[in-house]
């Protein structure tokens, strides 16, 4: 059961007595509630409120609906910054609330005599649900309720096919269905003037929603990013000026720095899509290469299609969007093979690198997301959940669409996915998109002084070479855990079973 811990000070009976339309002056104000937008720019939901007049700015930490997709480590670490980010933007004027969500925005417009509740839509079916009902209470308790759409470039419902069917494939669904529609509106300013209601209600100390891990394994993360909207403004900026121009090529190579690596910003909404794809479309007339800027904007695309296919087939994060791969035959007792995946211990260098950048990072290049999918659902055999738990866990931009969908592309059983049979080699991948070996050397210290020829499979390696380089395959860095040959022909026999169509009773 949900823990109501936010501390009201008059009496709940009020409510049951009097409609909260009864209680509302001319001047009430508008409770804000900030969920996945955690930002002042382009937030139609905030612009609504100021609107009204004065705000009271909340943010409720409620995922008790979210049953096995309950916000990772990693994620939960990141929100508590963007968190006191906001706050201090909101000049430390956020409330925050821990519980149900329901019942803390209905105390919460009781005690306030607040008129109306505002926030921007979020995707994810369990929120689905809940929002609706949330609403319908609302409303007739007497409130002014509104929702706005400030997570997406289109709204899922907008974008269908001719006979009013969703599409299934990415290219028509993006370039027939979206781009052909209305242009993405384009951004908002901040409201020139944020008015906070003051009022009585005791909210709960940041620090008191528990989201910072007990166990210091952030160090790394800390160094690495800075999680504030406004170093997502810079972080855009310098991408659009100084490396939009080479996306399309560069975006490939782990150890450039071609991309973006907006992703976590984008999930929790410190920036919107629509400054993002503005942004690079005004920036995109200064450089000589238009496929990089269709390049990087189709990109954006695929995060909407992620919505889109959660938004309509709500199955995506379980469910093989391909039913012949229920039939699908996973390897049993994979545990030590799975562990030496999540550890980085495999003994191919471009996977090893890949899970402990996601480990240390919080992050992983999406080349290298391809890679270590692939290896695990492909190469070990194991089913794409336990990949998509373990990046739902480690990853800052971990998203139930984008994650879902990316898992079930790996695996072959989505909707628009990558043909099964299509198996990244790990070590021609690292030859071809980490030459030199300078991802590998950053990720795998181990490996730091071999030469460029061996460093994609170092047990290939002369006893000489390893010897000068510091490696001992087996002993101070694995041996590869599985034959990439054989494993290729084990996985290509396993798919034969999942053309034979499974029956309904199946
Ligand atoms: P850029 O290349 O700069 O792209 C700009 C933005 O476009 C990204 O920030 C992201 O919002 C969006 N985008 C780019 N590629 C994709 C894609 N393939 N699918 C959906 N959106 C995309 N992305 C997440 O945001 N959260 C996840 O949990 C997630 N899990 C993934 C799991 C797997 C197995 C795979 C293969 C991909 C996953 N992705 C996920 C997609 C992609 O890897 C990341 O969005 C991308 O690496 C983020 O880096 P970036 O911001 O530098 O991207």
């Amino acid at each position: 059961m949900a823990v109501y811990v936010v501390i009201l000070r008059c009496q709940k009976s009020l409510q049951r007595i009097h409609p909260i339309a009864e209680l509302q002056s001319p001047n009430a104000p508008t409770i804000m509630w900030f969920r996945q937008d955690l930002r002042l720019a382009d937030n139609p939901a905030l612009c609504a409120a100021c609107e009204r007049g004065d705000i009271i700015p909340v943010y409720i930490l409620d995922d008790d609906g979210a049953d096995s997709w309950k916000m990772g480590g990693a994620s939960r670490w990141w929100l508590h910054h963007a968190l006191a980010d906001l706050n201090n933007s909101l000049n430390q004027g956020l409330q925050f609330f821990q519980g149900d969500a329901l019942t803390i925005l209905r105390d919460l417009a009781t005690q306030t005599n607040a008129s109306a509740i505002v926030w921007n839509r979020c995707y994810e079916p369990w929120r689905i649900a809940r929002d609706a009902s949330i609403k319908s209470v609302l409303k007739d308790d007497g409130l002014d309720v509104h929702s706005f759409n400030g997570s997406l470039l289109w709204e899922p419902w907008q974008v269908l096919k001719k006979d009013s069917t969703p599409y299934k494939v990415f290219t028509p669904y993006y370039r027939r269905g979206c781009l052909s529609s209305a242009t993405p509106r384009r951004p908002t300013a901040i409201p020139a003037a944020i008015n906070i209601s003051e009022n009585s209600v005791r909210s709960l100390p940041l620090k008191d929603l528990n989201l910072l891990p007990t166990i210091s394994w952030d160090t790394q993360m800390k160094a690495r990013w800075d999680i504030t909207e406004a170093a997502a403004h810079e972080r855009l900026d310098e991408f659009v000026m100084d490396e939009l121009q080479d996306y399309r090529e560069g975006r490939n190579f782990p150890d450039k720095a071609n991309v973006s690596r907006l992703s976590p910003y984008l999930h929790f909404g410190q920036i919107s899509p629509n400054i993002a794809w503005h942004r690079a479309a005004e920036a995109g007339a200064f450089i000589t290469n238009e496929q990089s800027l269709d390049t990087f904007m189709s990109e954006l695309g695929w995060r909407e299609f992620s919505y889109y296919l959660l938004y309509h087939f709500p199955g995506l994060p379980t469910d093989n969007l391909q039913v012949r791969f229920n039939l699908f035959p996973w390897a049993d007792n994979t545990d030590a093979d799975l562990k030496a995946w999540q550890q980085g211990k495999t003994g191919y260098p471009l996977v090893d690198a890949g899970m402990r950048e996601l480990y240390s990072t919080g992050y992983m290049h999406n080349r290298v997301r391809m890679v270590v999918g692939s290896f695990l659902v492909k190469n070990l055999l194991i089913h794409w959940h336990a990949g998509e738990q373990w990046f739902w866990d480690c990853l800052v931009d971990a998203d139930l669409a984008s994650n879902s969908a990316g898992w079930q592309w790996i695996a072959g059983c989505g909707a628009d996915a990558a043909p099964f049979f299509r198996i990244f080699n790990p070590i021609t991948q690292s030859e071809k998109f980490d030459k030199q070996g300078s991802y590998i050397r950053r990720y795998v210290p181990e490996l730091a002084n071999m030469p460029e020829k061996y460093i994609h499979a170092p047990w290939l390696a002369p006893a000489e070479v390893l010897a000068a380089a510091g490696v001992q395959v087996g002993h101070n860095y694995p041996a590869p855990i599985m034959d990439i040959k054989e494993s290729r022909e084990r996985a290509l026999a396993a798919f034969a079973v999942t053309k034979i169509q499974p029956t309904k009773a199946q």
